[in-house]
């Protein structure tokens, strides 16, 4: 039974492309699986639990679940744009929050999973900002104002941040290979998985004399979805269209 990881899919009301394909993904191949893993920025942005009275977001979390009423594990780890999921969420997506980083048996190798953004550590206005919100009495603050209140705020930080990136370097918004090494050698891993980037690829890392697999998951455009798929015997990237895996 395949394994498959997504990450990234930025959904939101404005992208229903994408959104048909993880609704085929979710009927398709997800339906099938051993297990399935969403390793964060599932929508374009959470802004707390009270946000699945929104038909859009009821909707993806109620695919979801079809998938996991089907006896079918399905994990949650959060990204930088839906931290602020929580168990009402997790249950609307019959799925278990998992918080990072933590140490997965992935088709039967110890296998570290990430969002990724940690692994960003150049980016020290980034890790700023990371460490202020992702502290507990800043999100209980924040969800403690109203929704509109929170969404307006959210919607205000993304322009922000579309500005700043045109202006930050690719190299600044990427990983940082001794923060990469940290991580292999701190949990005593030779895989890891994780998106963030958007910069699908399979890296290999010589650390502390051992070679080491780095798995970074794609985002998901609106004709092309992707997936690592992970059997005993081999992983691999995989591409939906909304009809094949190819
Ligand atoms: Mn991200």
């Amino acid at each position: 039974m395949t394994t498959y990881l997504i990450s990234d899919l930025h959904l939101c009301p404005s992208r229903p492309g994408a959104t048909a394909l993880l609704l085929s993904f979710l009927a398709g191949p997800a339906a099938r699986a051993g297990a399935l893993y969403i390793l964060g920025d599932l929508f374009e942005y959470w802004a707390g639990d009270d946000h699945l009275g929104d038909p859009f977001n009821a909707r993806v979390c109620t695919a979801i679940k079809a998938v996991a009423t089907h006896g079918i594990p399905v994990f949650f780890l959060a990204g930088n744009r839906d931290f602020l999921v929580g168990e009402d969420f997790a249950r609307a997506c019959g799925t278990s929050l998992l918080t990072e980083p933590l140490i997965r048996d992935i088709a039967g190798k110890p296998t570290l999973l990430l969002h990724g953004d940690t692994l960003c550590t150049d980016d020290i206005d980034y890790q700023n900002f990371r460490t202020m919100v992702r502290a507990p009495q800043w999100r209980s603050d924040f969800l403690s104002r109203p929704l509109a209140e929170r969404i307006s705020v959210i919607e205000g930080l993304r322009e922000r941040s579309t500005v700043e990136k045109q202006r930050k370097s690719m190299a600044l918004m990427d990983t940082n290979n001794d923060a990469v090494a940290a991580a292999f050698s701190e949990h005593g891993v030779t895989r890891m998985i994780h998106g963030h980037t958007h910069r699908l690829a399979h890296h290999e890392h010589s650390v502390d004399g051992q070679i080491c697999q780095r798995w970074v998951l794609g985002d998901w455009s609106d004709t092309a979805g992707n997936c690592l798929a992970c059997d005993a015997d081999q992983w691999k990237f995989r591409y939906w269209d909304g009809t094949a895996l190819t």
